[in-house]
């Protein structure tokens, strides 16, 4: 390993006699390559921009498979016979626009991933090193803090050096003589420190950053379809097509005009990745739950084991209320959560019983 940040390390002697080196542990060398393909028989940027169609279809068919053969009827949220009487798209019509969007959404994709770097690896104990670092420098601040709350660190560092060493490193500003071989090797990093690393860099960063893509997808398609339904000419325009499906079912979830399904679906989720800074592994994910969730949020079914409709409030009898005559000027949000149309006061808050669905089965229980 070559030491990074070069330079000799200084040493100095504390009032208490104990050596304390306040040098940074040296960064590891890097070298970069590029990064290989997940799978050997497609690349990871056609996998990002088929994975999302291809789970689109899959979810697609399965639910499509649940509706011919009546599968779970209890779970319906309308009648197979209200999708042929109030419906005003047909199956065709549905699936075409869907690979239209698709077609625009891929395309999209391709040139967005043209403008892109090639990817590289080779950086990650390196940049696991630097969030070491910052640890270290967190705890240099940590005597100064808790002696503004009245508490000597210093000593009580001192006091635990032989039983706790480890913390007593830490108590006293990120100190460990004791993790280096001799007096002229350069200084460690403690293993608590590097394992506090690994976790931010490889979960912490990217639950972030998953989280900000969410929310700001959320936000995108929540303010973006409001302002669909409050300008005529915008609805009328584009997103009366979506609202073509009264009783929505799985594959109907992208079925939109083009460029209403480029600018709130692709775009939105193409600007979220570039946002957050994902990689292509973590775009692919992203874009293939996203879509997933698109798909289920308009299967027709209200399952109560159903791990997506569980996770968050928005689902597919969520949105089902959007699609209905009644319900239309509620319930905007999607894909994901719910919050927008709790804070903006767009939550649909009358009762539901006048669906057929519902209907039906209260009679049926009475
Ligand atoms: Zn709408
Ligand atoms: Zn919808």
């Amino acid at each position: 390993m070559v030491n990074a940040t070069g330079g000799p390390s200084v040493l100095f002697a504390m009032a208490n006699n104990t050596l304390f080196d306040p040098a940074l542990p040296p960064l590891p060398s890097y070298a970069l390559e590029p990064r290989g393909d997940f799978f050997p028989w497609i690349s990871d940027l056609w996998l990002s921009l088929i994975l999302p169609v291809f789970v689109y279809w899959l979810m697609s068919l399965i639910f499509h498979v649940i509706d011919v053969l009546d599968l779970f009827p209890q779970y319906r949220l309308h009648t197979p016979e209200e999708i042929l009487r109030r419906n005003h798209a047909s199956r065709y019509e549905v699936a075409r626009d869907v690979v239209i969007q698709q077609i625009i959404q891929v395309a999209t994709g391709t040139i967005l991933a043209l403008s892109e770097p090639p990817e590289v690896i080779g950086m990650a104990n390196y940049d696991v090193a630097v969030w070491a670092t910052r640890l270290r420098l967190a705890q240099r601040a940590l005597p100064g803090f808790l002696s503004l709350l009245g508490v000597n660190a210093t000593a009580i560092s001192k006091s635990m050096s032989t039983t706790h060493p480890l913390l007593a490193g830490a108590l006293a500003g990120g100190y460990y003589p004791f993790l280096s071989t001799s007096e002229s090797a350069a200084p460690a990093f403690a293993p608590w420190e590097t394992a506090v690393a690994r976790v931010i860099y490889h979960v912490i960063v990217p639950g972030i950053q998953f989280s900000v893509a969410v929310f700001f997808l959320d936000s995108w398609q929540y303010f973006l379809h409001r302002l669909m339904h409050v300008n005529r000419w915008m609805y009328t325009t584009f997103h009366s097509r979506h609202h073509r499906l009264y009783v929505p079912y799985a594959y109907g979830a992208l079925y939109n005009h083009p460029l209403e399904g480029f600018l709130l679906d692709t775009l939105g989720a193409g600007i979220a990745f570039k946002l957050t800074g994902m990689t292509v592994r973590q775009g692919t994910c992203f874009f293939a739950f996203s879509t997933i969730k698109t798909v289920d949020d308009h299967c027709g079914y209200a399952f109560p084991w159903d791990p997506l409709q569980l996770i968050t409030s928005n689902n597919a009898a969520y949105h089902d209320i959007h699609h209905q005559t009644w319900g239309i000027k509620t319930n905007f949000s999607q894909p994901f959560f719910t919050f927008w149309d709790s804070i903006l006061g767009t939550r649909y808050k009358g009762p539901r019983a006048n669906r057929l669905a519902d209907k039906n089965r209260t009679e049926k229980t009475t």
